[in-house]
């Protein structure tokens, strides 16, 4: 039989806004619970330089993740990344989380089980990982001024990356294996873009360079030809996959499988709390993740204060 435990408030994931919730939920005394699946840290742990987190000129995405994990535990929130959730039953009261060796009951449960960034399927993609690939142009678009990049895919998300980068990059490439499906304003602002060359029905088949990329392999579709194109960098937008299969019996989700939620962070069912980059939203940072966070928590504190008055 499982042990069964009573907590106020249990967390699903220890990325920048399951942190800050659990920072936040701690400080107010409300015992909190944090299960982790993978590692503490999420999207941000491996990054090795922020420049753009307010109090930092530049940290390492580890040190800041770290401190933000001991704020928490100093203020008595627990985070286990051990034990896996099995299931969740969220309309009930209490709602239940259900790991592989527990049974949480819980008045609260912040959702801030983030996103992953679709890899460029490449067996080089590791190794230039930072160096030269990269999935965020708001954070790493900056270390570009003046140099030749590329884009990869064919959406919103990328012809707007592209768009943005032009602001940094002297030449930019926009690799795409198809048609484009980015909206028609954003792709004429694009055309009307001297720095942008697109190509279309082009993939990319090999990344090359020493200790950083140098250049790309672009297989032409329509003619069979391979070229090799000099880059100083590559942007992969190429779509994301959102952490919600746990949540898709139990909460509606968006199209593109996100949990609906305001700036309140509250969802459709009462207690239950969606916060950072699995919430449906424009900006996804660091600091709009720690400020879901502390929305979050502040007004799961008021569920809870308003749930033990019994009104
Ligand atoms: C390479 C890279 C560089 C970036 N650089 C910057 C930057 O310089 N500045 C900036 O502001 N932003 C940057 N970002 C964006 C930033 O990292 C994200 O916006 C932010 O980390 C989102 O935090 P989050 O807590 O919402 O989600 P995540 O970081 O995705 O964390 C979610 C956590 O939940 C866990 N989880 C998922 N499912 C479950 C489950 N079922 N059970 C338990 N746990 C679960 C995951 O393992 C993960 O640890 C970068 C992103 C990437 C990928």
């Amino acid at each position: 039989m499982k042990e069964r435990i009573h907590k106020d408030v249990v967390i699903i994931g220890a990325g920048m806004a399951g942190l800050t919730a659990a920072l936040y939920c701690g400080r107010m005394n409300l015992s909190t619970l944090v299960l982790e699946n993978a590692l503490v840290g999420g999207q941000i742990a491996n990054a090795t330089s922020i420049e753009n987190y307010p109090g930092f000129k530049s940290v390492a995405g580890g040190d800041l993740i770290a401190t933000v994990q001991q704020q928490a535990e100093n203020f008595g929130a627990v985070i286990d990344e051990f034990d896996e959730i099995e299931r969740v039953t969220l309309k009930t009261s209490p709602k239940v989380v259900e790991t592989q060796e527990k049974i949480y009951e819980t008045d609260v449960v912040i959702i801030a089980s983030g996103m992953n960034r679709r890899k460029l399927p490449l067996a080089e993609e590791k190794k230039f990982s930072g160096r030269g690939v990269h999935y965020c142009e708001l954070c790493d678009g900056h270390a570009y001024d003046g140099k030749i990049v590329a884009v990869a895919g064919g959406g919103n998300a990328a012809v707007d990356a592209a768009n943005f980068l032009t602001k940094y990059a002297e030449k930019l490439y926009l690799i795409h294996r198809s048609q484009l499906r980015a909206d028609e304003v954003s792709q004429k602002r694009m055309r009307a873009n001297e720095k942008i060359t697109v190509m279309l029905q082009t993939e990319i088949k090999a990344l090359h360079g020493d200790k950083r990329l140098e250049s790309v392999d672009i297989l032409d579709k329509t003619t069979g030809e391979t070229k090799t194109l000099a880059v100083d960098g590559i942007f992969v937008n190429i779509g994301v996959e959102p952490n919600t299969a746990l949540f898709k019996d139990e909460l509606k989700l968006t199209a593109s499988g996100r949990i609906p939620a305001g700036e309140d962070c509250r969802t459709e069912i009462d207690g239950v709390f969606a916060a950072g980059d699995v919430r449906e939203k424009e900006i996804r940072q660091l600091t709009t993740a720690a400020a879901d966070g502390t929305t979050a928590a502040l007004l799961a504190e008021k569920y809870l204060s308003k749930l033990k008055a019994g009104d």
